[in-house]
């Protein structure tokens, strides 16, 4: 260990234990108390997240059916209509104290929450991706009017962390959340992607050409955002799209335990 590195660490360590001395952490998911030392979050919030595993389709990464009898590799939905993207996958279930951590966030400015959720976008990276597969990584943008609303685009947040992580370049500009579209929320899969058609630009074709790219999320539920953006990439010229992820709506058929 250099010096430098060793003075830095050891400082670090230093503010860190003072901190705790005097800010005592708590659980940003559920203000638990009950947080160790160098933990992101209390015991029972760890223990309540819940994976994304198999199996899933391999092209949309949404679950299969429990039995998958056929052994089958992709759902009926990627086999009647491949979606632009190569591969999409999900870090974990939205629901419990991980979805009021993901909503404390997001709406309520809780950015201490930023390094146990970033964490979660990580390991599900390394799960299901390789180290040099991609060129960029693009946040899914919000409309300005949301950004306006909300202050801060919470993936932009993440995938800055995940982007200086894996060493790969994130650039939060060249797509664009055009058209400030109404809630999916009650919507079915048909519908969200209607509503959401045409929704993002890529306002520097220039920046993806012939590139593979990533797209990150925070929360999906059908997977419609990822489908509508990458559709749009691939229209500007980038060679190839996946999507992380970090959390999945848990429906009926994709809510295995
Ligand atoms: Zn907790
Ligand atoms: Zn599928």
């Amino acid at each position: 260990m250099g010096i430098r590195m060793f003075v830095t660490e050891g400082l670090s360590s230093f503010k860190n234990a003072l901190s705790d001395l005097f800010f005592p952490p708590t659980c940003p998911f559920c203000d638990s108390p009950d947080v160790d030392s160098g933990a992101w979050l209390c015991y029972d919030c760890t223990d309540s997240i819940s994976k994304i595993e198999e199996p899933f389709c391999s092209q949309c990464g949404l679950p299969l059916p429990e039995n998958n009898p056929d052994g089958a590799l992709f759902c009926g939905q990627c086999l009647i209509a491949t979606p632009a993207y190569h591969r999409a996958r999900y870090g974990v279930k939205y629901k419990g104290t991980l979805r009021e951590g993901l909503k404390r966030f997001k709406y309520g400015g809780a950015l201490h929450a930023t390094d146990a959720l970033s964490g979660i976008l990580i390991e599900a990276y390394r799960r299901h991706y390789e180290h040099d597969e991609f060129d960029l990584i693009l946040p899914i943008p919000i409309h300005r009017k949301k950004l306006w609303e909300r202050g801060f685009n919470q993936v932009i947040v993440l995938t800055e962390k995940l982007s200086r992580h894996v060493g790969i370049p994130m650039n939060r500009t060249c797509l664009r959340k055009s058209v400030n579209t109404p809630p999916q929320a009650g919507l079915t899969r048909h519908e969200r992607l209607s509503n959401l058609r045409g929704s993002f630009i890529v306002s520097r074709p220039d920046a993806i050409k012939d590139k593979r790219l990533l797209l990150v999320d925070d929360v999906a539920t059908t997977g419609s955002t990822i489908t509508e953006a990458a559709r749009t990439i691939r229209k500007a010229g980038a060679a190839r799209v996946d999507a992380l992820v970090l959390a999945l709506t848990p429906m009926r058929g994709n809510d295995r335990p």
